[in-house]
């Protein structure tokens, strides 16, 4: 996990708009380089990891 490139997701990615992925895998998480894909966003497609999905979301809580 490199957390300092977490920074650059708020903005890129819209957490409300993500939908939990249960179908097959579509690989991994770009930005962590790592953890397979549970999240992502039915219009544009962009995937997330569970673990940047938290991170994601306890930084939105916060700002
Ligand atoms: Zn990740």
């Amino acid at each position: 996990m490199k957390f300092s490139q977490l920074r650059t997701i708020p903005g890129i990615i819209d957490v409300s708009r993500l939908e939990r992925w249960t179908g097959a895998s579509v690989g991994r998480f770009h930005v962590c380089d790592g953890d397979a894909i549970a999240w992502q966003d039915p219009g544009d497609h962009i995937g997330m990891c569970e673990t940047c999905y938290s991170q994601l979301c306890e930084s939105e809580v916060r700002t």
